[in-house]
């Protein structure tokens, strides 16, 4: 039996630059659901993403870190600057566990409040907040390519699929599945595919994501590419094992060659 050929694409910084899209939906979700004393949202805040968001970014694995990392960052007191930020980023997951005990939140309901900001968006204005994403159009005609010979395109993110589904429609890409943060781990999700698939390479922008998969007996044989044009640490360019390709944005094509 001939297995269907698939790529699989993480979404977040690797189909698209959601940066701002991330800010901006994180900032409101602080505005409007996030019931905290020590926070007051000026609407100059919208305008422009601070380069301590875009240097934590790299860090983050889940929506919901983000709402907590943009409350961080604009608080009166103490807020997160460039001179703290190293002792952030240094024991980030401690950090991120700390914050949400003294706050008394969860990461659920960090979650919700994410996905109700894009909701409220969504109904309101869905062109300005598809708007609000950058896709890397390369990667698009990449995906276009493979459909072509008839490789199928998979999408596995921890971003909700619903949000995920309106702004791959709006691209026109219909990908044979999407996999969002509620399906559980990435490496648990690739593994049941290679049930049903030949995987032909995992292209994602998290090191760690691509150290496990490549760690476990049932996906290690998935080529993996760790995007340079997503949200990468600066080390994590340096120091990778053979069996991770650093994938730059113009060699794409190279890779509809295997
Ligand atoms: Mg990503």
């Amino acid at each position: 039996m001939s297995y269907q050929k698939i790529f699989l694409f993480d979404f977040d910084g690797v189909v698209i630059d959601g940066m701002y899209e991330y800010w901006h939906s994180s900032l409101l979700a602080c505005e409007k659901y996030l019931d905290s004393p020590y926070i007051s949202v000026d609407q100059k805040l919208y305008k422009k993403v601070p380069t301590s968001f875009k240097e934590i970014r790299p860090w983050v694995k889940y929506g919901w870190e983000m709402i907590l990392i943009v409350h961080e960052i604009i608080k009166r007191e103490n807020p997160l600057k460039n001179h703290n930020q190293d002792d952030f980023i240094n024991n980030y997951h401690q950090n991120c566990q700390r914050i949400l005990n003294d706050n008394s939140w969860t990461a659920e309901d960090l979650q919700k409040i994410l996905d109700k900001s894009r909701e409220y968006q969504i109904n309101k204005d869905f062109k300005s907040w598809v708007n609000l994403h950058n896709p890397f159009f390369e990667v698009i005609n990449f995906t276009k390519e493979l459909n072509k010979r008839g490789i199928k395109t998979g999408i596995i993110t921890t971003k909700g699929k619903i949000f995920t589904e309106k702004i791959l429609t709006q691209l026109n890409i219909c990908p044979e599945f999407i996999f969002g943060y509620e399906s559980g781990t990435k490496v648990k999700i690739a593994e049941n595919l290679t049930q049903t698939y030949e995987i032909l390479g995992f292209i994602e922008d998290r090191k760690k994501t691509l150290i496990d998969i490549k760690q476990n007996s049932q996906t290690s044989h998935i080529p993996c590419f760790l995007a340079d044009w997503g949200y990468l640490k600066t080390t994590d360019r340096y120091n990778l094992s053979n069996e991770i390709k650093l994938l730059k944005l113009d060699k794409l094509e190279e890779l509809v060659a295997i």
